[in-house]
C-alpha cells in the first residue's frame, strides 16, 4: 500500500541533500570543532557556515546564532536565559495560552518560583489581541513570549504589531518559528524579535538539533556550563553533523520557499474545501486566510479523532489529532480548548500538515476515503444517538 505522510508539522524526512552533506562530518572530517590541528578546523569551519546561513536566512549576524538540540532547548534557553539575567529588573513574564509545550512547560516552572506569568487569550481563530498584550505589561515585565505560527491550527500571530510593542516597552521579544521558518519568510528585523527559535527536524534537516537567535546585547545567562564552545553560552561538543544539516537544510528552504508556498497554499485549500463539501458537521479551525500554507485543521462532530486516525492509518495515511505530543494522551487539546471549543469537538479534531513530497493525488486520495469512515464511525457513534 502507498503511504501518504500529512503530518508535517509533527516532523519531516530529511532530505537526501542534507544526509549527503552531513556524511562526511561522521567519518572523514570527524574532528572536534575546539581542535587546532586540521581535522579540528574542517568541523569548526562547517560549523561557522552552517551558523552564517541560519543567520543569513532570518537577517540575522552569525555571532547572534547559537545552536541547541532543537527547538525544546533553544525555547527553554530563551526563557530561563532571560528569567534569570534579569531579576534585577523584574519578575514578569507575558505568554499565551496556546505555546507549544516548550514553552507552556517552562513558564509553569518559572511560575512555580519565584517569576509571574500572565497566560493572554486568543479569540475564536487562535489570535492574539496585540492589544491585550500592551495592557499586560507592567514595569516588572522583562519578556514577552509568542508563536509565529501555531503548530495544531496553523494560526500566524502578529507578531510584528507584538514586536513593535515590545521594543516601545523596553520588553525581550522571544518567538517560536519552528513551525514558520523555512516556510514562510521570517526576519528578526521587521519582526523586532530579541530572540528565536529554530528547529531542524521540521523543515528537512535531522531531529536533535535547532538554534536560538539572540539578538546582540540581549542579557542572558548560559544554558549549559561546561567547556567554552558557542562562546560559552552553550556549553558541550558541537554536533558537527548535525549542525551542518541543518545549515544545508535552511540554505535549501531559503531557495524553494517561494515556489513551494504557493504548490502547498492551492493543495491546503482544495483539502479544506473538499473535505467541508464531502462531510457534514464538519468545520475549520484555526484562522481561515492568516494561516501556515500546510496547514488544515478539522473538528468532525460526533466521532473521536483518535479513531478517525487509526482508521486513516489503515489506509495508509498519516495524520495527527491536536499533536504528536498530545495523541499520546486522552486530554483535550490545550490549543483547541483555548479557542474555545467544547472538549467533545476538541476530542473530533483532525490535523493534515502537508509537505514537499505531497502531490494533489494524495489530497484526492484523503478526500475519497475520508467521508466512508467518517460515515462508518458516525453509525455505530453513541455520540450521534444522543446529540441528535
Ligand atoms: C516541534 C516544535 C517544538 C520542539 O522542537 P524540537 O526540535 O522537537 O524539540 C517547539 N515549538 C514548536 C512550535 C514545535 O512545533
Amino acid at each position: 500500500m502507498r503511504r501518504i505522510y500529512l503530518d508535517h508539522a509533527a516532523t519531516t524526512p530529511t532530505r537526501p541533500e542534507v544526509v549527503k552533506a552531513m556524511l562526511p562530518y561522521f567519518t572523514d572530517a570527524f574532528g572536534n570543532a575546539s581542535s587546532i590541528y586540521s581535522y579540528g578546523r574542517e568541523a569548526r569551519g562547517a560549523v561557522e557556515e552552517a551558523r552564517i546561513k541560519v543567520a543569513e536566512l532570518i537577517g540575522a549576524r552569525g555571532e547572534e546564532v547559537i545552536f541547541t538540540s532543537g527547538g525544546t532547548e533553544a525555547d527553554n534557553y530563551a526563557l530561563k536565559g532571560v528569567a534569570y539575567a534579569n531579576e534585577r529588573k523584574g519578575n514578569h513574564i507575558i505568554t499565551t495560552s496556546i505555546e507549544h509545550h516548550a514553552v507552556l512547560e517552562v513558564c509553569r516552572f518559572l511560575g512555580r518560583r519565584r517569576f509571574q506569568i500572565t497566560y493572554l487569550p486568543v479569540d475564536k481563530y487562535g489570535l492574539v489581541d496585540p492589544d491585550d498584550v500592551k495592557r499586560a505589561i507592567t514595569d516588572k515585565t522583562i519578556l514577552i513570549s509568542v508563536m509565529h505560527a501555531n503548530n495544531q491550527v496553523g494560526t500566524i500571530e502578529p507578531v510584528e504589531e507584538i514586536g513593535k510593542i515590545a521594543r516601545e516597552a523596553g520588553v525581550y521579544f522571544h518567538i517560536d518559528a519552528v513551525q514558520t521558518l523555512g516556510h514562510i519568510p521570517v526576519d528578526v528585523d521587521e519582526l523586532k524579535v530579541d530572540l528565536l527559535a529554530i528547529s531542524a527536524h521540521k523543515l528537512y534537516g535531522p531531529k536533535g538539533v535547532g538554534a536560538l537567535y539572540v539578538r546582540k546585547g540581549t542579557r542572558l545567562v548560559s544554558f549549559m556550563h561546561g567547556g567554552e564552545q558557542e562562546k560559552r553560552r552553550r556549553a558541550g561538543t558541537e554536533n558537527v553533523p548535525a549542525i551542518v544539516g541543518l545549515g544545508r537544510a535552511v540554505e535549501l528552504a531559503g531557495q524553494e520557499m517561494g515556489k513551494e508556498v504557493e504548490r502547498l497554499a492551492y493543495l491546503r485549500d482544495k483539502l479544506i474545501k473538499g473535505l467541508v463539501e464531502k462531510i457534514d458537521h464538519i468545520r475549520l479551525n484555526g484562522h481561515p486566510t492568516r494561516r501556515l500554507p500546510n496547514n488544515v485543521n478539522v473538528s468532525v462532530d460526533f466521532v473521536e479523532g483518535e479513531s478517525l486516525l487509526l482508521n486513516l492509518d489503515l489506509e495508509g495515511i498519516c495524520a495527527s489529532t491536536g499533536s504528536a505530543c498530545s495523541s499520546a494522551s486522552l486530554e483535550p487539546s490545550h490549543v483547541l480548548l483555548a479557542l474555545g471549543l467544547p472538549a467533545e469537538q476538541a476530542h473530533g479534531s483532525l490535523r493534515f500538515t502537508l509537505g514537499r513530497e505531497n502531490t494533489e493525488a494524495d489530497v484526492e486520495q484523503v478526500l475519497e476515503v475520508l467521508p466512508g469512515i467518517v460515515a462508518r464511525l458516525r453509525a455505530m457513534s453513541p455520540l450521534l444517538k444522543t446529540q441528535k
